[in-house]
C-alpha cells in the first residue's frame, strides 16, 4: 500500500529537476538507510513543492518537498527529518494506524479496491492520511505523542548511526517552529508542539553515540 501511495504521490506531483538537489536528497538518505538492519532497495523523491514537508511509507519510499530544504539548512538537519519519518515506517506506526482502521474483512477489501485503483475519493485519501501522507490530501492525522517521541529517539539513533551530528535535530525543529507566519510548515500540521519535542530531544542527545564520519552531501554540487 505504501508503494501504491508512492506511485499516486508521484503521478500527481512534479518531481525536482535539478540534479544536483535529487543527488543532495539521494546522498543524505542513503546514509541513513545503509545503517539500518535492513537497508537497501529504499527509494527516494524529491518533489517541486514549497510545503516545508517530508515522509517515509511502508515499502521503503522516502519522499522529500523542496521546502523542507529551506528549513532543513544542511545535511545533518536533513538527516534528521529523513531519520524520523523511517523511524515512524520500522516502528509500524504506520502500519498499526492502517490496520487499526481496516483490519475487518471489509475494511481490507477496501485496502485492496484502493491498491488495485478501484475506489477512489474519501477512501483513497484517508488511507494515504493513515500512512502519514495526510497534509498532502487534508486529512490531518498526527501520530500520537508516544509514538513521535519513540520516532524523535530512533530517528536520532538512525542519524548518529551515519555519522550526522544528533545536534541538528534541535536545530531543524528549532527553525520549524520559526518558519511559522502566514503559511506555517506542513511538517508542524502533523508534528505538532516543536518545544516539548526539542527539550526532548535535548535530554536524548547526549544518550546517542556518534558513529563514522558523515558524508559530505552537497545541495549544490
Ligand atoms: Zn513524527
Amino acid at each position: 500500500m505504501g508503494a501504491q501511495a508512492f506511485e499516486q504521490m508521484k503521478s500527481e506531483k512534479p518531481l525536482v529537476d535539478n540534479p544536483a538537489t535529487r543527488r543532495y536528497v539521494q546522498c543524505v538518505a542513503d546514509a541513513v538507510t545503509q545503517t539500518l538492519d535492513d537497508g537497501q532497495g529504499w527509494e527516494v523523491a524529491v518533489f517541486q513543492d514549497d510545503a516545508v514537508n517530508a515522509f517515509a511509507l511502508p515499502g521503503k519510499k522516502i519522499g522529500v518537498f523542496t521546502g523542507l530544504l529551506d528549513v532543513a539548512e544542511n545535511q545533518h538537519q536533513l538527516a534528521a527529518v529523513i531519520g524520523h519519518e523511517i523511524a515512524h515506517v520500522l516502528a509500524d506506526h504506520s502500519n498499526a494506524r492502517v490496520s487499526a482502521n481496516y483490519a475487518t474483512a471489509a475494511g481490507l477489501q477496501l485496502v485492496e479496491a484502493v491498491i488495485s485503483g478501484e475506489a477512489g475519493g474519501a477512501t483513497r485519501e484517508q488511507i494515504m492520511a493513515l500512512l502519514g501522507l495526510g497534509a498532502q490530501y487534508g486529512v490531518l492525522m498526527p501520530y500520537g505523542r508516544g509514538q513521535e517521541s519513540e520516532a524523535d529517539q530512533l530517528g536520532l539513533q538512525y542519524m548518529a548511526e551515519a555519522g550526522f551530528r544528533p545536534e541538528a535535530a534541535v536545530d531543524l525543529w528549532q527553525n520549524m517552529a520559526e518558519a511559522g507566519g502566514p503559511a506555517p510548515p506542513e511538517l508542524l500540521s502533523t508534528h505538532p508542539s516543536p518545544q516539548s519535542r526539542i527539550e526532548d530531544l535535548r535530554e536524548q542527545i547526549p544518550t546517542v553515540q556518534v558513529r563514522g564520519e558523515a558524508p559530505n552531501c552537497d545541495r549544490y554540487r
